[in-house]
């Protein structure tokens, strides 16, 4: 089974307008009209309309950082995935460790958000890691298979195959510490295996499971060389084209 690599670059909170059309235009350029790699950009909700147009009629699709569940209403604040893909997006970002550590994000609302994403036409990359605390204490496997099984636990077999999962140790988010090539593939395994028992060996043999956590130029090429690694979802490496172009050219 093969699968395309999808390197996702996360902006979180960053860039502003003239900066995110820069780097989505650096990003564009470098790329050209074909690439044998899935690639997204994921800029903070208020600047998906200026990338959409740096990316507009290129490869390269647009993903947002995060969407509220429910149909048009009132519901202040919040963005629903029929205004995402409006405004042109083909990717969703849900349950990253951020959200569920500072917004108290739970299994159960990622499930939520993950239905409301597929009904909408999005995929859904849906974030999944333990804390240092949890790989100290070896409860790594126990944590990732709660949360896949949480956030997946309304996902039927025939729309699994569509959706991507993020592996993201939250110890190697933004620290600059990464987790080994051998580290990340045992739980990409766990990962795939765990799909396999939730839906069919190839349904899981179809998920793209990316890795996340300080990949930098210098480490994708190792990381992305494991079998079950299926790309990336980059932080803060993605704030600068050179080095997104680099984890792409990896792949
Ligand atoms: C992320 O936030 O998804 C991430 C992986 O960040 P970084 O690459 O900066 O560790």
């Amino acid at each position: 089974m093969s699968r395309r690599y999808l390197i996702a670059g996360n902006w979180k909170m960053n860039t502003r307008s003239r900066e995110a059309t820069a780097l989505a235009k650096a990003v564009v350029d470098a790329i050209g009209e074909d690439t044998p790699v899935d690639v997204a950009l994921c800029p903070p909700a208020v600047y998906l309309s200026v990338v959409a147009d740096a990316v507009a009629g290129t490869p390269v699709g647009l993903g947002a950082q995060n969407l509220y569940p429910a149909n048009d209403g009132a519901y202040t604040g919040e963005i629903n995935a029929g205004m995402l893909t409006d405004v042109g997006c083909r990717f969703v970002i849900l349950g990253h460790s951020e959200r569920r550590a500072l917004m108290g994000e739970t299994d159960a609302q990622v499930s939520k958000k993950l239905q409301a994403a597929l009904a909408g036409n999005l995929v859904p990359i849906v974030c999944v890691g333990e804390t240092l605390e949890d790989r100290e204490a070896n409860r790594t496997e126990k944590v990732v298979g709660t949360q896949i099984r949480g956030s997946l636990s309304e996902l039927d077999e025939v729309r699994a195959a569509g959706i991507v999962v993020a592996y993201e140790p939250v110890w190697a988010i933004g620290t600059g510490k990464t987790a080994t090539p051998e580290q990340a593939e045992e739980v990409h395994a766990f990962i795939r295996k765990l799909l396999g028992e939730l839906f069919t060996d190839d349904v899981a043999a179809q998920i793209r499971i990316q890795y996340g956590g300080s990949v930098k130029p210098g480490n994708a090429k190792q990381l992305l060389g494991k079998p079950n690694i299926d790309g990336a979802l980059v932080g803060g490496a993605s704030l600068k084209a050179d080095d997104f172009l680099g984890i792409i050219n990896a792949a």
